[in-house]
């Protein structure tokens, strides 16, 4: 049986861990062909060949890159294209997380947040963008985070960047609408991963819980537009 993102071709920032691993296992597992993209050769390589050992081989391909770099998203593009000759789902999952007052808030903590987290989905989303407007096909997903609707103590920095990721999620959705393309925000509360250096509370989303949200909406019909989504885990009644 064809797979719900058969052929689909996708690229998926931040794939060396966590949600974006997650994501890239689901999408692969659902047919798609997806390019990961992260700092950590090491981690892609050891996924691809995670994913070739299970009968993936070559629906995987590492592309070591810091998102931020001058032309890394570009690069990607063009790669991809040349590869497989289409580009149908961009995840913008790469993420960084430095938690602190403002009063104490490193000055490079707050750049590398609003440059991971902020100007790499721009960045990313504007290179893919004349190849989806010109088929009139794609979708641009971000991964923001429960963070980009509301605030807390220490996180003026990290919501910062998640509230300007949704607006620019919000503002390119209008903006690609005459294109017949897609934009969604998917808004996790805490998931089980190494983010931000903090323990994750054990009733947290799994990784695979938040792929398996964004495998919903990549796999929607083209009718339908999801937008915002915001996946929360279920806390226990003795815990609220
Ligand atoms: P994670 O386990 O720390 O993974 C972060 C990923 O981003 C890694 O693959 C990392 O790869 C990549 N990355 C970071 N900086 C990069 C850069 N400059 N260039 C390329 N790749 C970079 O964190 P995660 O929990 O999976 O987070 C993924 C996304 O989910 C983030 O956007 C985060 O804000 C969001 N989120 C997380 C939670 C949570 O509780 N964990 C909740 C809501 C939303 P390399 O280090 O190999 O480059």
């Amino acid at each position: 049986m064809p797979g719900r993102l058969q052929d689909k071709v996708a690229i998926v920032t931040g794939a060396s861990r966590g949600i974006g691993e997650a994501i890239s296992r689901v999408f692969v597992a659902e047919g798609a062909r997806v390019v990961g993209v992260a700092r950590s050769a090491g981690a892609l390589e050891a996924l691809a060949r995670d994913l070739a050992a299970a009968g993936a081989g070559g629906r995987f391909v590492p592309r070591v890159a810091d998102v931020t770099s001058p032309g890394a998203a570009k690069e990607a593009v063009r790669e991809t294209l040349e590869r497989w000759g289409r580009i149908d789902i961009l995840v913008n999952n790469a993420g960084v997380g430095h938690f602190a007052p403002v009063a104490d808030l490193a000055e490079a903590a707050w750049d590398e947040m609003m440059a991971v987290n902020l100007k790499a989905p721009f960045l990313w989303s504007q290179a893919v963008l004349p190849h989806m407007m010109e088929r009139r096909d794609g979708h641009i997903i971000m991964i923001s985070s429960v963070a980009g609707t509301t605030t807390f103590v220490n996180g003026a920095g990290y919501c910062a960047s998640k509230w300007g990721l949704m607006a620019l999620a919000d503002t390119l959705r209008q903006e690609v609408r005459p294109y017949e393309l897609r934009v969604t925000a998917v808004c996790p509360g805490s998931v089980q991963t190494h983010f931000g250096g903090t323990p994750p509370r054990d009733y947290s989303l799994r990784p695979e819980d938040v792929a398996h949200t964004v495998l919903e909406v990549a796999a929607a019909p083209r009718r339908v537009v999801y937008g915002t989504v915001i996946v929360r885990p279920l806390v226990p009644a003795d815990r609220q």
